[in-house]
């Protein structure tokens, strides 16, 4: 399945070039155009699925293993110090394509990239609350 309006659906499918690291049946490892750090990567499903919500488990967890592959390789081939691997899901959480993608950034000591939240504070009664409600 794919969608022809989806500029991921076009790279992920060879329709339009980009710096590919790997590739099988299912998935593109790409360069991010906008790198966070030097290697940032794109893990790209082939087939269209706009986010989490959307994607099959064994894909997501198929997406997981090769970014886990990728960070391997950054860290023996680039001498990275660690690495995020982070996947945005809707506009509220940063998603800007959609097309399910997990961003496999290598970090370095001093890189001057910042990937956090602010700690926020919680009450017992709502920490319970919400527990309750997610369990
Ligand atoms: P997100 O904000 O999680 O949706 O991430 C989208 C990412 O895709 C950003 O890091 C962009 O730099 C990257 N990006 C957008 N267009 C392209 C492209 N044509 N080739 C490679 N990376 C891209
Ligand atoms: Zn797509």
């Amino acid at each position: 399945m794919k969608d022809p309006n989806c500029i991921f659906c076009k790279i992920a499918n060879g329709e339009i070039p980009s710096r590919t690291l790997y590739e099988d049946e299912k998935f593109r490892v790409i360069l991010d155009l906008g790198p966070a750090t030097k290697g940032h990567a794109l893990v790209l499903p082939k087939e269209h699925f706009a986010d989490i919500y959307e994607i099959p488990a064994d894909l997501a967890a198929g997406a997981f293993e090769i970014g886990q592959q990728m960070a391997v390789r950054m860290r023996e081939r680039l001498h990275t110090d660690g690495a995020n691997l982070v996947q945005n899901n809707g506009e509220a959480a940063g998603q800007t394509v959609s097309h399910f993608h997990l961003h496999v950034i290598p970090r370095y000591k001093g890189d001057g990239q910042h990937i956090l939240w602010k700690p926020g504070k919680a009450s017992d009664q709502e920490l319970d609350a919400v527990a309750e409600t997610l369990r």
